[in-house]
């Protein structure tokens, strides 16, 4: 069989040569006592690209968010968040069994819940209520396939918790994806919010980690929450030797990984049979739908996986690809001669 195409998520990407040099060479110390200069020194410049006081080194984005929502939050308070978030949708609940905290879900467009949705969500003293503790936002939005939302957006939405003195937390997983799909730094995205969690190990290529940021008490308090969840880490400096390549060196080149979406999601749109807007993406994610194929998600992965095409499902009719650094343009181009082919072998096709 020919190479694999492994179009299942970004977190599939290795770390560079550079990053295995760095992380080989890395001063390190014990990081639970505050002894690791590595991980100090990607607190800092983590913190500075978010344009944040502070900024706390996680071993994964859902400990990142969970850590941040447990800082926020008191037991029995609701959380606002978006119905198709990943905090939502995607972290095993932690936000009951962590926080004690109950969800109220907003439908979003493309990740912009409408402000005057969110206004009419949060919670009057009313004696049966349970107290609203937090807004979460979510940026690039995974289900939504990558989709950005504006500086702008994001402080019409943060402005209305934050009138009623409610704090704000932004998913930003692929916060550096939106900064360069929108042609903006980075810090005019995270300006609204108290605190942003971000993925090293995503798109920028670091082998492990997160980092959660937001002013300097936040942070100490999110300290103390990560290693209650067995999150403090020792000689961390390894990986964060990484993390800071990752946001020294592997921010700009995301812009390719856009185009190499863009070229996919074009070539997708010609294939009759599949359906996809490749104008609705505009980050790394795709998600396209196999419906007038008469097969299912499941079943087209299948058979994407048998000619060495990894892509997963993300509903019955649909399937997500995600470009990353470690599948090249040409790639692509075989990856579309492989689904065009399977796609006329499914009968009327
Ligand atoms: C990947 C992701 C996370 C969680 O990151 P992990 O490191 O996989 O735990 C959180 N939010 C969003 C939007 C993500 O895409």
């Amino acid at each position: 069989m020919a190479e694999t195409i492994d179009l299942r998520s970004d977190t599939v990407t290795k770390p560079t040569a550079e990053m295995r040099k760095a992380m080989a060479a890395a001063e390190v110390g014990d990081d639970v006592y505050g002894e690791d200069p590595s991980v100090q020194k990607l607190e800092a410049l983590a913190a500075e690209k978010v344009g944040k006081e502070a900024a706390l080194f996680v071993p994964s984005g859902t400990m990142g968010n969970q850590v941040a929502a447990m800082t926020h939050l008191q037991r029995g308070d609701e959380v606002i968040v978006e119905a198709e978030s990943h905090i939502f949708y995607y972290e095993v609940g932690g936000l009951a069994l962590i926080s004690g905290a109950q969800t109220r879900t907003l439908p979003g467009q493309k990740g912009f819940m409408p402000p005057a949705l969110i206004a009419n969500a949060i919670r009057n003293s009313d004696l049966h209520f349970p107290r609203t503790g937090l807004l979460c936002l979510e940026n690039t939005h995974n289900r939504a396939g990558g989709t950005v939302i504006t500086a702008e957006q994001t402080s019409l939405m943060a402005k209305v918790a934050h009138d009623r003195g409610i704090p704000v937390h932004l998913d930003g997983a692929r916060i550096f994806n939106a900064a360069i799909a929108l042609k903006t730094d980075v810090r005019a995205l995270t300006a609204a919010v108290d605190s942003v969690m971000f993925c090293l190990s995503k798109g920028l290529a670091a082998p492990v980690g997160s980092v959660l940021a937001g002013k300097k008490e936040f942070i100490a308090k999110a300290r103390k929450n990560r290693k209650l969840l067995g999150g403090g880490l020792r000689q961390a400096g390894i990986l964060a030797a990484a993390g800071i390549i990752a946001l020294e060196k592997m921010v700009d080149r995301l812009a390719e990984d856009h185009a190499n979406a863009r070229l996919l999601g074009e070539e997708l749109a010609n294939i009759s049979g599949l359906t996809i807007d490749p104008a609705a993406f505009p980050t790394n994610i795709l998600i396209c739908s196999v419906a007038k194929l008469g097969i299912s998600a499941q079943h087209f992965s299948v058979l994407l996986a048998q000619h060495g095409v990894l892509a997963n499902p993300v509903s019955p009719t649909e399937l997500r690809f995600v470009t990353h650094k470690d599948v090249t343009q040409a790639q692509i181009r075989s990856a579309v001669n492989i689904i065009h082919q399977i796609v006329k072998a499914i009968d009327q096709f």
